[in-house]
């Protein structure tokens, strides 16, 4: 495939309707990234119907083509899936077998480590991109979706060499798990409403009988009801352990952080450095959208405050340095004023008791945006643009 031929780049799309791909497909149209490309979509589940119709998108294919038809994906420039990882599992392998050259990109977290496989934050490190795209990588993988948001808001500090190691406790919506996941906790939310409907009505009535009957209600959620976070009810709770156990005493959401982290910003034996120390404890909370992070730093020299402040601010467009007060804070640094948004804060950016070398933060980021459809969507621009 010559990336320099004046010709659109045949693009397939997989993973659309998913929690991931909508966001992706509201972003392709908003910047009119289907204008430059020839879009054909897939489907694991209803190939053979039609094609979705999206804004400014017109399709040069009208029928869904069957995501699992190696033939149909073969005749891509550029898959783009967002189909999550059992699909990268079934069909990546054989279609690089099959001889395709085309350029993957994959939202899962299937193939992020592999040696040939780049994963990709351009803003963050378009210099790992460029490196790769000259020795003639193809597959390019988004983030996890936490660790994107936080290299978004605090990779300046990676950047300048600053970080001795990090610590972060994470807070992440019910949207990381898709959507299924996202309407389980809203049906939790209305049945523990339902349940004390009468009470609070009355404004005499007892708080802690509300609070005995809601926990009561919580306890009672069926299997069904509970299905997608494995049994446990997110609605008025908090689940902390978030992916599969390694059984080392982390779980593989805290693995990601240290060697996405490291790997993203060109660092650890595969580049011939030593990796930094990064430890999470990752908790999924009853927010609907949004990952948030309180982030604890050592630094490897006392760097004045107000210059920590100005690194951050000036990263990048989109991260929004937030004033360490009060009022400031809970008006930015909340996932309702991030959510749908482009923007990352960070705040209550302050040095900690522990020391001058001590810095603590908090940000948060759109996981659907930054940390999943956006280093996608700018991937393809990256190719188009060779
Ligand atoms: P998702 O919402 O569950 O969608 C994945 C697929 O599930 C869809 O493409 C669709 O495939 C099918 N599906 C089944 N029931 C659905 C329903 N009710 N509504 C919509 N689609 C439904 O998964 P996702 O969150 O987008 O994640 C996709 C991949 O991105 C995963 O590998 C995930 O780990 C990764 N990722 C997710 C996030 C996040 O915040 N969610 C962030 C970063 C990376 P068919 O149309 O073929 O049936």
């Amino acid at each position: 495939m010559s990336l320099s031929s004046a010709r659109k780049l045949s693009v397939g799309l997989v993973g659309w309707r998913g929690m991931v791909g909508s966001v992706l497909m509201q972003r392709m149209s908003a910047e009119r990234d289907f204008d430059s490309i020839e879009t054909t979509f897939f489907s694991t589940s209803s190939a053979g119907s039609a094609a979705p119709k999206i804004d400014g998108c017109k399709v040069f294919d009208p029928i869904l083509q069957d995501g699992n038809d190696l033939t149909a994906l073969k005749a891509m420039d550029v898959i783009i899936t967002c189909q999550g990882g059992d699909y990268t599992k079934a069909v990546y392998a054989p279609l690089r077998a099959g001889g395709w050259k085309g350029h993957w990109i994959d939202a899962s977290k299937i193939l992020r480590m592999a040696d040939d496989a780049i994963i990709i934050l351009d803003p963050i490190n378009m210099p790992v991109i460029q490196t790769a795209l000259a020795k003639g990588v193809t597959n390019w993988i988004g983030g996890n979706c936490t660790v994107s948001c936080m290299l978004m808001g605090v990779g300046a500090l990676f950047k300048a060499g600053l970080v001795e190691w990090m610590q972060t406790s994470t807070y992440q919506a019910a949207s990381g798990g898709g959507a299924p996941n996202m309407r389980e906790l809203l049906l939790q939310y209305g049945a523990l409403h339902h349940e004390v409907a009468d009470l609070l009505a009355d404004p005499a009535s007892a708080i802690l009988d509300i609070d005995r009957k809601v926990t009561a209600k919580q306890r009672a959620f069926t299997d069904a009801e509970t299905a997608n976070f494995r049994g446990v009810p997110l609605g008025g709770n908090l689940i902390p352990w978030i992916d599969t156990d390694r059984g080392d005493g982390t779980s593989l959401e805290e693995w990601k952080g240290g060697a996405e982290t490291n790997k993203i910003m060109g660092i650890g034996a595969l580049f011939g450095s030593t990796e930094i120390p990064i430890d999470s404890t990752c908790v999924r909370i009853g927010s609907m959208r949004c990952h948030a992070q309180s982030l604890t730093f050592k630094l490897n020299k006392d760097v004045p405050l107000a210059d920590i402040e100005a690194m951050i601010a000036n990263d990048n467009e989109w991260v929004k340095l937030v004033p360490n007060e009060r009022e400031a804070t809970e008006k930015n640094l909340t996932a309702m004023n991030v959510a749908g948004t482009m923007n990352i804060p960070v705040g209550r950016v302050r040095k900690l008791a522990m020391g001058p070398q001590y810095v603590g933060a908090f940000t948060i980021g759109d996981q659907l945006l930054w940390g999943a459809a956006e280093p996608l969507r700018r991937m393809l621009r990256i190719i188009q643009a060779q």
